[in-house]
This record gives structure tokens, sequence and C-alpha cells, in this order.
């Protein structure tokens, strides 16, 4: 964590959005309107489902929170920054240093031990290789993967290979963490594994946003915001987040 990143904000206050949508709408080419008129807050220290059959928004939403798109309309603001105002370079490294993803299928590099595929998710932080594998190393033991660090993905289980993928995405300490059907490749043990891994990385205070179309998956999150045909049909409320009282807070 270096004092020169222009992303972190000293210390967020519990209540304050880390991403909030007024009035987004994104269209694409031939008149699909994906997301249509949503307005959200999600505040520092949450755990949100986004929930909804396949066709919803939900990717699309989770990609405009994660700067990985503009909207065609309204304000998308992440992190204190209404993306509007950011030029290309910019939007990468808010992205770079303050956002992690956790995709469905995560493709490692062939021949690539784990360590350094984990330690790559520092690249753009402009981080020295050796620390890089310093905190790659820490990454992979908070997800139960100490013990396989010099191994190569094809002597990866899928439940690794996705804890793997969690560890990469966190090695920043994002303030979010954006995941899109992380256990949908999964059987149900190694899904159970890769949510409880999401809840211990909530209980230490990251945001975490995870989409899933499983509703026995989404039970068990504080918060669930349901999506159909772009739109949000239901919201079970903003659960008042449980910052740690220690940390970067000033
Ligand atoms: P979900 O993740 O809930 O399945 P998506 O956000 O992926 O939903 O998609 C919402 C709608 O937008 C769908 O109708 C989908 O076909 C359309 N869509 C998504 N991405 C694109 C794209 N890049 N170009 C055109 N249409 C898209
Ligand atoms: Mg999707």
């Amino acid at each position: 964590m270096t004092s020169a990143d222009p992303y972190r904000p000293s210390g967020p206050l519990p209540g304050t959005p880390v991403v909030e949508f007024a009035a987004v709408s994104k269209s694409y080419p031939g008149h699909v309107t994906a997301v249509s008129d949503v307005d959200l807050a999600i505040t520092y220290g949450e755990l949100v489902a986004v929930v909804g059959h396949s066709g919803s928004g939900k990717s699309t939403v989770l990609h405009l929170m994660g700067t990985l798109d503009r909207p065609s309309s309204g304000r998308v603001t992440v992190d204190g920054h209404d993306i509007a105002g950011l030029s290309d370079g910019e939007i990468s490294a808010l992205r770079a240093q303050r956002i992690g993803f956790v995709f469905q299928q995560f493709h490692l590099a062939v021949g690539v031990p784990v360590l350094d595929t984990v330690a790559d998710g520092l690249l753009y932080a402009g981080v020295p290789l050796r620390e890089r594998r310093r905190r790659a190393a820490k990454a992979l033991a908070r997800v139960g993967l100490d013990h396989r660090i010099g191994h190569l993905p094809h002597q990866l289980s899928g439940g690794e290979r996705q804890r793997a993928a969690v560890a990469r995405a966190v090695i920043g300490e994002p303030a979010l963490l954006l995941a899109d059907e992380p256990t949908g490749n999964l059987d149900s043990a190694s899904g159970a594994a890769v949510l409880e891994l999401l809840c211990e990385l909530h209980a230490a205070g990251t945001t975490v946003v995870v989409i899933t179309h499983d509703r026995e998956m989404a039970a068990v999150f504080d918060r669930r915001v349901e999506m159909r045909d772009g739109r949000i049909v239901a919201d079970s409320g903003l659960v008042l987040p449980r910052l740690p009282r220690t940390g970067t807070e000033r």
C-alpha cells in the first residue's frame, strides 16, 4: 500500500457509497437496452448479491461498477470519482488500484506458476517484482493455497483455480471486489468454499458484490438486489456495514 496512491481515500466513512448509479442506462447497438434507468448505491463494507435470470442485465451492471464500460446515459460514481470526468488512463488507474474482479472462468496462463499469476495482479500498480511476489504469497495464504504457490495451472482443481483468482483480485487490497458467477463452474463443495472465502473478505472489511442466479447462494448475503429486464425490481436494502476500526483510517 503506497501513500502516493491518488485513489485511496483517507478512510471512507460508514454509509459513504463506494458505487453510486444515478439514472444509469446502457444500450448496445441494435437497440438492445441491457440496463435501464438504474439508481443504486452500495456503501463501503457491504456484501451484496445481484440476482436475476440470464439476460436481466447483471453482468452489464457489474461491468459498469467495475469501470469496464461507460454508461449510455446517467452517472456512475466509483470510489468518489464520477467516471464521466475521467480520461481512459485515469479510469484504468482507478480500476487497477481500487477494483478487483473474479469471473466465472479463470484463465490462468499456461506454464506460469500460481505465485506469478497472482503477483501479476499488481503489475499495473507499479509494485516491484520482489514485493509483488511477497504479497502474492500472502494473498495465496489468505485463500488457503499457501501449499500450491509453485504449482502450474493444470495441477490445480477448479476450486483451487477460483481461489487463486480471488487471491489475484484482492492482492491490491481493492475497495471493491466484483465477482460474476464465481461459483458457476464449480461443484457444490468448491463453490461453498469460494463463497465462504468471499464472506471472510467481507468480514475483514472489503466491499463485495457478487452476481449469482443461485437463489440458495444469494440467501446468505446481507443484501440482495434483484434485476429483471435491465431494471432493479427488488432491493432488500442497505445493511449498515461494520467497518474494521484498524487499517488505513485516520
Ligand atoms: P446477465 O448477466 O443478467 O445474463 P447481461 O448484462 O449479460 O445479462 O445482458 C443483458 C442484455 O444485454 C442481454 O439481452 C444481452 O444479450 C445484452 N448484451 C450484453 N452485452 C452485450 C453486448 N456487448 N452487445 C450487445 N448486447 C449485449
Ligand atoms: Mg451475466
